[in-house]
Parts: C-alpha cells; sequence; structure tokens
C-alpha cells in the first residue's frame, strides 16, 4: 500500500469468517490494481457512521453481508434494479461521491451455474426451495436471463405468495406446495435449494422430505457450501443427476462487484483457489 492506494472492504457482523478479503487482494493483485480490501466488524448502530466513513475517506465501495444488507438501502444515493427489486444491497460502488448499490448474489448464481456447468437458464423451468433473501435474487436473476417458469415451494406460504407478487412482472413464476412437487419431475430441468437446511452443523438434513423422483434428467443445485457437497447434493448424485454447489455464487458475486469497481475482468480461477484454500 502507498499513499495512492484505493480501499474497499466488506461489512457485517460477525465477519472473521469472511473469505472475501482473501478473494479480493489476490485478484487485485493478479490484475496489478494498487487496490485493497479489508474485513470491517460494523454493528447495526454504526452502519449509518460506517456509511459515512466511505464517503469522508473515499472508498471506491464496500461489499454489505449478514446483518446489513437490507438496513443499509436508505443510507445509499441510488439503487440499481437488482438491489430494488430484491430488496437488499451486497456490493456498494462510490462514484464520485454518489453512492450506488447492487445485489450480486443473483447474476453471480447465474453466471456460476453457466461457467461452470454449461446450464442453459434460457427457456429452463426450474424449482426453487425457499422464498428468502437468497430466494429472491436467484429468482430475479433467473427471470432476467430468460427461465421459461419458476415453482417456488417454501416452508411459510406467505412468504412465498410475497415473492411471486414481487416478481410476477417479470416472468411466469407459480407457488407450489411440497405435496405437488413429484407431478414437476418431468417440467423441471433445475432444482435449486436456497434455504439453510442441510448447513454445517445440521449437515445430515435434506430440504426435501420425497426425493424419491429425483432423477437423472435433472440439474440439482444447492446454495449451502459449508459442506461443499450437502446431503441433497449427495443423494441427487445417487439418482444420477447432475449437481451444482454454492461455493460458485460466493465466487461470481464476487467476481461482478470487483468489475463494477474496476472495470476488469475479474480473475475467476484464482478467487476460486482463495476461498477453497
Ligand atoms: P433467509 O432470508 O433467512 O431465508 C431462509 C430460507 O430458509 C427461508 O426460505 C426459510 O423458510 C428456509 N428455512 C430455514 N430453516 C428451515 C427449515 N428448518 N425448514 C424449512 N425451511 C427452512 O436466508 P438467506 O439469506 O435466503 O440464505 C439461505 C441460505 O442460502 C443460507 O444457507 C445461506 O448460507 C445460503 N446463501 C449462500 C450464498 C452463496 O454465496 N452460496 C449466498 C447467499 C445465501 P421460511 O420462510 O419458512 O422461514
Amino acid at each position: 500500500m502507498d499513499s495512492k492506494t484505493i480501499l474497499l472492504g466488506v461489512i457485517g457482523d460477525p465477519i472473521s469468517h469472511s473469505k472475501s478479503p482473501l478473494m479480493m487482494n489476490r485478484a487485485f493483485a493478479l490484475c496489478k490494481l494498487n487496490m485493497a480490501y479489508g474485513a470491517f466488524h460494523v454493528k447495526a448502530e454504526q452502519l449509518p457512521a460506517a456509511i459515512a466513513g466511505v464517503r469522508a475517506l473515499g472508498m471506491r465501495g464496500l461489499n454489505v453481508t449478514i446483518p446489513h444488507k437490507e438496513a443499509v438501502m436508505p443510507l445509499l444515493d441510488e439503487l440499481d434494479e437488482s438491489a430494488r427489486l430484491i430488496g437488499a444491497v451486497n456490493t456498494i460502488v462510490n462514484e464520485q461521491g454518489v453512492l450506488k448499490g447492487y445485489n450480486t448474489d443473483g447474476i453471480g448464481y447465474a453466471r456460476s451455474l453457466e461457467e461452470e456447468i454449461g446450464f442453459r437458464i434460457s427457456g429452463a423451468e426450474v424449482l426453487v426451495i425457499g422464498a428468502g433473501g437468497a430466494a429472491r435474487a436467484v429468482v430475479y436473476a433467473l427471470l432476467k436471463r430468460g427461465a421459461a417458469k419458476i415453482y417456488i415451494c417454501n416452508r411459510t406460504p406467505e412468504r412465498t405468495a410475497q415473492l411471486v407478487a414481487d416478481f410476477s412482472e417479470l416472468g411466469n413464476i407459480q407457488p407450489v406446495t411440497e405435496a405437488q412437487l413429484p407431478d414437476l419431475k418431468d417440467r423441471i430441468q433445475l432444482l435449486i435449494n436456497t434455504t439453510s437446511v442441510g448447513m454445517t452443523p445440521n449437515h445430515d438434513r435434506c430440504p426435501l422430505a420425497d426425493t424419491s423422483w429425483l432423477h437423472e434428467g435433472l440439474t440439482v443445485s444447492d446454495l449451502v457450501y459449508n459442506p461443499r457437497i450437502t446431503r441433497l447434493l449427495e443423494i441427487a448424485a445417487e439418482h444420477g443427476a447432475a449437481t451444482h454447489g454454492g461455493l460458485g455464487m460466493l465466487v461470481y458475486q464476487g467476481a461482478y462487484a470487483f468489475e463494477y469497481w474496476t472495470g476488469h475482468k475479474a480473475p475467476t480461477e484464482a478467487m476460486w483457489q482463495e476461498v477453497t484454500r
């Protein structure tokens, strides 16, 4: 670092587990950019001061993680369509004093599906399990990429109804109950778990009560990346389905943020290496 170094970082609570500093600093070094990225433990009551600090210090931007993704929105000057529709910001870009919020989680997920396993989103019918923040980001990106139809199944039906209402203008989206899932067997090409079910320490749990209908014509994707191969992915593989884990979403949401800040193409292979070390 020197007196010209451009500063960036990630804010969250907790934050000490974050792999983003390793991933981003490696990417800046590889692209020979004089930029540095830190992790900042910001409590909810300090969020306005932290954002004021970005302005005062002239930082180029921030990543924003739990629990600040929604609360940060009114503190910014502009919101991209992704952030507005999803209702959360994970990336802030400081354009000469104007702070603009984006959400790169969903588009990162879509790029991960396409680049890692060559899945064709355009025209696909997709079943999404869950209706939380990650589901909203994924649904946004899939509809923008031309998915033909999205079915949503969530434990709390009111949350499903809200998601369907919020995104129906972007495309074809329909709520389904768990009992209806086997009937979708020959309609869908992709099933995505966006719930936290199966995450360590509950790694023996599966978000589907009935997995008997999974088959080799399906791709099964899990946003959970800890463990890397979840119980759902294990079962899907036993049924011959193609599988896709959640680590790529982490890498590619960061790749988009890197590209917004720098204008350079992100070195995604090196970023992968950093999150899998
Ligand atoms: P969230 O907004 O809190 O939503 C949680 C979702 O999980 C809701 O749909 C919730 O259902 C469901 N759920 C939780 N416990 C459940 C249970 N015991 N049985 C059935 N459903 C349950 O959380 P989020 O931000 O969407 O995150 C969800 C998961 O995605 C987390 O595991 C997170 O680590 C992962 N994620 C991964 C990435 C990545 O980069 N790979 C990025 C973002 C998130 P209800 O509505 O019924 O409560």
